[in-house]
């Protein structure tokens, strides 16, 4: 496409792009302008049909897999080719907002149908890719789709899922209309020739910097552990200082161990939060007997992320010694932080230098599909900013310039790696 052309297309179409956010954000389980999309919900399936209907519209054949991720192909000239991806979720937790994941999806969408209306020619295929649940809300996992997809997730352990309520995956999925055996999700190395994700920062580095993206070039990874202290109980007056063995005290210098440990790496990167804290009995006047925290650690770099989990670690079995309290540690999940394609990053970059935008280099500190996709393919993201980093939220923002940079940036880099 001539630099003319590509410049003014997306201005163009931006207009229609926002509409359908909008109304996207329309189809919620709350009252809009709050945006609540839980996987396999009567909210979640009318997005989906919303979606597909728009990627019917522009001319893609769209088919689903056992677990619903969607993906909407435009055809290239030689069909044999593992196809160029883009995409991202339009599940959302509980009260949030229109952008975090549809902006990938919808602005993956418009990218297409701007390549589409300048008549550009492929030669790999474009498919646009709709996660199954990045989210974690129903079954407390995050990036259901995308983990299956690159075999992360067996389909054993899929199948054991269950929401809060006892109800299982298996008969969320049937009631939602996705049937077929959950083997047939993973896909090979290659499945994509590439892949590469739009999202809002959810950060805000771009917005404070005047930056129109952020080419990210490492997404962190969590490390989440729950750790059980079993201390003993007894009556908060009658059992004196000496000898008590208080599991909350001892939480307390854990929670401490992991911050100064998280502190102390020297990366900036590093970040470490206990974000749980049950206490057992939880009575004013009752000493804890038992307190269950769960740990959630998070670097670009899994050897400094694992040395603060060894740091716990040790940190544990000191305490237990002094204190006389068992100390039980159980990993939820420790993924692999993602390290972003030279390749993909270059043609970014390429793409946001013709298309006139401002731009960085940058990490991703939150998870996304990406993390999982880069499993079977190499992987890039492209971040837009967003307004004082607020996401999760019913006021999360993105402006349709902010958007437009985002989609236009995309689309030439669509076109350079299907070309
Ligand atoms: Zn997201």
């Amino acid at each position: 496409m001539s630099a003319a052309e590509s410049q003014a297309t997306p201005q163009l179409t931006i207009d229609a792009l926002m509409a359908e956010l909008i109304a996207l954000g329309q189809i919620s389980e709350a009252e809009p302008p709050v945006v609540t999309r839980v996987v396999f919900g009567e909210a979640d399936l009318r997005a989906r049909a919303y979606v597909r209907g728009l990627c019917e519209a522009a001319g893609l054949t769209v088919r689903h897999d056992a677990i619903g991720n969607t993906f909407a192909r435009w055809e290239g000239s030689d069909p044999s080719l593992p196809p160029v991806a883009t995409g991202s979720h339009i599940d959302a937790i509980p009260n949030a907002g229109l952008y975090d994941g549809c902006v990938g999806v919808l602005g993956g969408l418009e990218a297409i149908r701007v390549l589409k209306k300048l008549g550009f020619k492929l030669r790999r295929p474009i498919e646009l890719v709709i996660f199954t649940a990045e989210e974690p809300t129903r079954f407390g996992i995050g990036c259901l789709g995308s983990r299956m997809m690159a075999g992360v997730l067996s389909p054993h352990q899929a199948r054991a899922l269950r929401d809060k309520g006892g109800r299982g995956l298996e008969e969320w999925r049937a009631q939602a209309g996705f049937t077929g055996a959950l083997e047939s999700v993973a896909a090979a190395k290659g499945h994509f020739h590439q892949f590469v994700e739009l999202h809002i920062e959810q950060g805000p580095t771009l917005e404070a910097e005047g930056l129109d993206v952020g080419l990210v070039t490492a997404i962190a990874a969590p490390a989440s552990q729950r750790i059980v202290i079993e201390g003993e109980g007894g009556h908060a007056g009658g059992k004196l200082m000496p000898g008590r063995k208080d599991a909350l005290a001892a939480a307390a210098e854990l929670i401490l161990a992991l911050e100064s440990a998280a502190k102390s790496t020297g990366a900036i990167d590093t970040v470490g939060t206990v974000g749980v804290c049950e206490v057992f009995p939880g009575a004013v006047n009752s000493i804890p007997s038992r307190v269950t925290i769960t740990t959630d650690v998070r670097d670009i770099d899994a050897a400094l992320r694992d040395g603060v989990l060894a740091a716990l670690a040790a940190a544990g079995n000191e305490v237990s010694a002094r204190r006389g309290v068992t100390i039980a540690t159980e990993l939820i999940n420790a993924d692999p932080p993602t390290v972003c394609d030279p390749a993909i990053l270059a043609a970014l970059e390429a793409s946001a230098i013709a298309a006139g935008k401002t731009y960085k280099r940058m990490v991703a500190r939150a998870y996304h599909d990406s993390s999982f996709v880069s499993g079977i393919a190499p992987t890039a993201m492209l971040f837009i900013p967003c307004r004082g980093g607020v996401s999760h939220r019913p006021d999360e923002y993105a402006s349709p310039e902010w958007i437009g940079s985002g989609v236009h940036v995309l689309a030439r880099t669509l076109a350079l790696l299907a070309a």
